[in-house]
């Protein structure tokens, strides 16, 4: 059964060496686990979203131990749902990138051109994360 979480948190401080250490380690933990997904680290904010697809017992335990992450808090359940089929799995851990995000875009699927997870209703979050794949917004690199 797949399934796939997103939610948003807030970073205590954030700078590219940390998050090229949370992929580093999304990246080699993830495959064995078969969990794929994006994440997103808005510098200016300070905010994450992260986006995780795969199996409902390797999702919930992997969501468990990062909420548990000193490096974040308020984190915050923003859509959980069963799925039939992956939107991200083309990514261990995809990241978004946030140079590419085109204002037009947040401003379908929010009232600000600015991304604000905590004022967004999850399935729009969901919906634009979607856009960005199909896009080619997210990339494989850290
Ligand atoms: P280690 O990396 O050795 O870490 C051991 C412990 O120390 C962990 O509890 C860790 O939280 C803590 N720690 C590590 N570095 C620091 C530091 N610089 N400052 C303070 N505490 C530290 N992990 C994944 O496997 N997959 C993911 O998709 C994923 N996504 C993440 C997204 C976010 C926004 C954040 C903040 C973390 C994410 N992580 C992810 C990391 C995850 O929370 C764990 O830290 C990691 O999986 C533990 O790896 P490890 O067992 O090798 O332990």
């Amino acid at each position: 059964m797949l399934v796939r979480l997103m939610y948003a948190s807030r970073a205590e401080a954030l700078d590219a060496e940390l998050l090229s250490a949370i992929l580093r380690k999304s990246r080699e933990h993830n495959p064995p686990l078969g969990v794929t997904g994006v994440l997103c680290a808005c510098f200016d904010s300070r905010i994450f979203v992260q986006v995780l697809e795969g199996g409902r017992t390797a999702v919930s335990a992997l969501y468990n131990r990062i909420a548990q992450d000193p490096r974040h808090r308020d984190v915050v359940l923003l859509s959980y749902e069963e799925i039939g089929e992956r939107t991200f799995s083309s990514w261990s851990m995809g990241q978004v990138n946030m140079g590419r995000l085109n204002p037009a875009l947040l401003l379908k699927y929010s009232d600000k051109a600015v991304l604000d997870p905590y004022a967004m209703p999850g399935k729009a979050s969901l919906a634009l994360f979607a856009e960005l794949a199909a896009t080619a917004s997210i990339g494989a690199q850290g």
